[in-house]
């Protein structure tokens, strides 16, 4: 991801055999709207220890889902801290949120943190 920003217009990041969030570089580092993409960011080594620790609160648990076997709802709830009953339900179809197109019933909702972008 640290490499992506320095050779990338637009940014689409897949889970799972899915794009859950495309974007322009800038916006997608700056301010990430799915929870994959904010966690994808959290592994981009960090000087600040500050920044760093906030990262690592950021990290993933569990395994990625299988593509040919895809957990009901959203793919990525079994690893989401922000999941909730209608995650485990109901598939999420990508839209617009502020520039993005998300795949994340809660993307409007969730303050998630990006990195600075030298894009
Ligand atoms: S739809 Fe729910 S489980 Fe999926 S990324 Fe968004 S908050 Fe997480």
């Amino acid at each position: 991801m640290s490499v992506v920003q320095y050779i990338s217009d637009r940014v689409a990041v897949m889970y799972s055999g899915r794009v859950v969030e495309l974007a322009e570089t800038g916006p997608l580092f700056a301010r990430p709207r799915h929870p994959y993409t904010a966690a994808l960011l959290a592994s981009v080594p960090r000087p600040d220890p500050r920044s760093a620790r906030a990262a690592r609160s950021a990290r993933m648990t569990g395994e990625v889902a299988d593509p040919a076997n895809r957990p009901p709802g959203c793919a990525f709830h079994p690893r989401c801290p922000f999941a909730t009953d209608r995650c485990r339900a109901e598939d999420p179809m990508p839209r617009a949120v502020d520039g993005h197109q998300v795949a994340c019933h809660h993307a409007e909702d969730l303050i998630l943190e990006g990195v600075p972008t030298h894009a």
